[in-house]
């Protein structure tokens, strides 16, 4: 059975302890990951200090940089049915999400490869003419990455290449449950050219190799994805070092359904913002707030919608969602929709896993929807990361924008209407980094994804996401000559 290994200064290593990992659509084993511990983050962090600080990595002229980053993005294309293949089996994607991802990681590392000339400065206005004062932008050093188990591939490109195209090295802890297509990208590193040492790859636990690089004093920037109490953790981690940290975590993301909406843009704005790899997404659309004038047809529609969804094996190109990614996770997601019903939801359809014996292995959920929520309940307020929608009624517009907000997260909301003016009313007053109008969780390279309140701190993507890896640095010039009046003569 195949060892995947830390990959820590361009070479394979560990592989003595580790721990199993099991395809989530089979529950068949496909392998071992080497389990890391402190030692191995304290080595592969000690390996990217000091190729930040002696090689030419960091001062490294920056379209050679970029030319880099984008035979990075080439290697990734031409291994692409590879990594693929790794992915649905590790992570349980679908063949045909997990080809999206796979290009998506492609694409980013091609953009932040374009954007390595792109960290400008500025020069600020001073009343003397004899001062001149500016701004530049430099690496930080170190970036310690720890990311989850929903994205793995494309969520070790949306890390590191920003964090490399400024100039920084990097060591980056993938989730315990995916750690394989993390562990093959160090050989495609290799394959791109990147220098050893500037990433390093460690697999293992969370409270042992993630614990140990939040707390490592050599890292001088943490970027964390995952759940909001997990980054609380890696936060406080951070405050005893005062490591600056972006963190992007959990959602409750609601979905606002006007009368007047389009009926089949909000219907799969509902379902496709829910339903994203069976829920297992950050800014999934999880709470459905719909006009009470139109709930009950807008229930029947979905419902129907829901019911055609196909769940099944993830290497079938015709199955729209593959498993959960394992037994804790799926019962969870069965305890909420027990919750739910409880607190008195009604469950229209779903509400267990699939029949079938193809699938009796796997840890599959049906699509389900909870209707006649109300806010205050569990099921509205709490993230259950599953295929589970819980569907509320409102009266009015403003009533369904303070529901909106009413939750302890904003990563995304959303508004399915066609009235102009009240898409852009609605914008403007949803607490969340991202306002989806009529669609939900398209996102792109170049626009900032990032939460407000317990969703997040920092900003990933585009320009802002290059300028959260660099430190600000100002300069100020005297030009005058004289020495400073107030020790002069
Ligand atoms: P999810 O809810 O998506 O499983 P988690 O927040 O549990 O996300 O985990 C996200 C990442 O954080 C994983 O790589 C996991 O190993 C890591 N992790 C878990 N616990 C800790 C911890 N105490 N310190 C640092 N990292 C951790």
């Amino acid at each position: 059975m195949r060892t995947h290994k830390h990959f820590i200064h361009g070479q394979y290593q560990g592989g003595d302890h580790t721990f199993e990992i099991d395809n989530p659509a089979t529950g068949e084993r496909i392998g071992l990951a080497a389990r890391g511990t402190k030692l191995e983050i304290d080595q592969a962090v000690d390996v990217a200090r000091e190729t930040f600080l002696k090689t030419a990595w960091a001062d490294m002229d920056g379209r050679l940089r970029g030319e880099l980053l984008r035979r990075v993005a080439r290697v990734i294309r031409s291994h692409s049915e590879e990594i693929a293949a790794l992915e649905v089996a590790d992570a349980g994607k679908t063949i045909g999400d997990a080809r999206v991802e796979i290009e998506i990681a492609a694409q980013t590392w091609d953009y932040y490869a374009d954007l390595t000339q792109s960290a400008v400065g500025t020069v600020n206005a001073v009343p003397s003419p004899d001062q001149f004062d500016y701004t530049i932008r430099q690496p930080m050093g170190v970036i310690g990455i720890i990311i989850p188990w929903n994205f793995p591939f494309v969520l070790t490109a949306l890390k590191l290449a920003p964090a490399l195209a400024a100039g920084n090295t990097a060591v980056l802890k993938p989730a315990e449950e995916t750690p394989v297509t993390a562990s093959f990208l160090g050989q495609l590193l290799n394959e791109a050219g990147i220098p050893p040492g500037v990433v390093n790859i460690v697999l293992g636990t969370g409270l042992e190799a993630g614990a140990a690089l939040a707390a490592n004093e050599g890292v001088d920037k943490l970027i964390f994805t995952g759940s909001t109490e997990i980054g609380s953790l890696v936060m406080q981690a951070a405050a005893k070092n005062v490591t600056d940290v972006t963190l992007e975590l959990g959602g409750k993301s609601a979905n606002i359904i006007c009368a007047d909406a389009d009926r089949e843009q909000a219907v799969m704005s509902a379902a496709f913002g829910c339903l994203l790899h069976s829920g297992q997404c950050c800014c999934a659309g999880t709470r459905l707030l719909i006009d009470g004038k139109i709930y009950d047809s807008f229930m029947d529609q979905l419902r129907e919608r829901f019911e055609r969804v196909r769940v099944g094996d993830p290497t079938d190109p015709k199955s729209h969602l593959g498993p959960i990614i394992n037994d804790k996770q799926l019962q969870q997601i069965q305890r909420y929709v027990d919750i739910g019903q409880r607190e008195g939801a009604t469950l229209v359809t779903g509400g267990g896993r699939p029949a079938g014996a193809a699938l009796e292995k796997g840890f599959f959920f049906q699509p389900t929807l909870l209707g006649d929520a109300r806010n205050e309940m569990r099921i509205a307020r709490e993230e259950i990361f599953g295929p589970v929608l819980t569907c509320i009624s409102f009266e009015d517009f403003d009533q369904a924008i303070a529901m909106a907000n009413d939750s302890s997260y904003g990563l995304a909301a959303g508004v399915c209407t066609r009235d102009l003016v009240k898409a852009h009313y609605a914008a403007k007053r949803l607490q969340a980094g991202t306002v989806w109008i009529n669609t939900f969780n398209g996102l792109a390279l170049n626009s900032p994804f990032l939460g407000w309140k317990r969703s997040g701190i920092g900003v990933e993507r585009g320009v802002e996401g290059l300028h959260d890896h660099m430190h600000l640095k100002h300069v100020r010039f005297d030009l005058s000559r004289k020495p400073l009046p107030v020790f002069g003569d």
